[in-house]
This record gives C-alpha cells, structure tokens and sequence, in this order.
C-alpha cells in the first residue's frame, strides 16, 4: 500500500520510535501518547480494518496481543494492569487505515473511555 502511513513505518520510509520488532509485527511508540506508555503494535502486513482479517491472519493478530503483554512485563506495569485497543472504522475512531493494537500503561486508566457518547446512545 503506497500510501499507508504505518506501511511506510513498516518498510523504514519514514521514523519512528520502534520498540519491538520481528518478522510478523512491528511496534513503535505513539506520537500522541495518552498514557505513560502509549505503543501501536502493527503487523508488517497491510490489513485496513477489523473487518478484513481472514482466517490466514490470525495467528499474525494473536501474535500482536502477544508481544503487547510482552511489552507490559518489559516496561514494569504487567502486574498492575494495562489496556489493548482496536478501533474499528468511524464510529470507534479509527484514523489509519492499516490495523494497529494500542497498548496504554503506566496509570490507572478510566472507564468507560467516552462516558458522554456512551450516556448518549444508551439514552437513545
Ligand atoms: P486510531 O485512532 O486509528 O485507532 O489510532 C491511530 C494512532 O496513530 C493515533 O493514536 C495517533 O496518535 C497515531 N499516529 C498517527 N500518525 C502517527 C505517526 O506518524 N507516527 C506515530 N508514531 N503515530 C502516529
Ligand atoms: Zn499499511
């Protein structure tokens, strides 16, 4: 894909701060951290969305769970807790277009995470 941002990460063509890497996966750190430790772990693969995973990818997209517990134990908070993330289109937010676990750690972290939008579809 020639014009994802995260193949371009994957393939080298433009920085960032990578944290693990292997033949399946790479994470790096996001550049808008909401926690701590905020890391996107993404597969070397160009997979858009959720919803374009086949049967042929999952052992890649349990593998990115893998090395996001992995991370957690590295950076010292596996014990007391973290979250992984997918966001999945609009509605969930996503913003790139090329699947990407968010792992966030190093604080208690709230929940639910949009209280607002929450209260409001659960009044509709
Ligand atoms: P989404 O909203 O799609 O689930 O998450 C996209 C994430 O990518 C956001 O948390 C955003 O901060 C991060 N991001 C966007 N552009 C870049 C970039 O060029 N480098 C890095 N390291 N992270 C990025
Ligand atoms: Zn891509």
């Amino acid at each position: 894909m020639m014009d994802c941002l995260f193949c371009k990460i994957v393939n080298n063509e433009i920085p960032a701060d990578i944290v693990y890497q292997d033949d399946k996966v790479v994470a790096f750190m996001d550049i808008n951290p909401q926690a701590p430790f905020h890391a996107l772990i993404i597969p070397r693969k160009h997979i858009a969305t959720l919803n374009d995973i086949t049967v042929a990818d999952c052992e890649t997209v349990g593998h990115l769970q893998w090395v996001a517990a992995k991370l957690a134990a590295e950076q010292g908070f596996a014990e007391d807790g973290y979250r992984t993330v997918f966001n999945c289109n609009s509605h969930a937010g996503q913003t790139v277009y090329h699947i990407h676990l968010h792992l966030l750690g190093g604080k208690p972290l709230g929940w639910p995470p949009y209280q607002d939008t929450l209260k409001v579809n659960l009044n509709n």
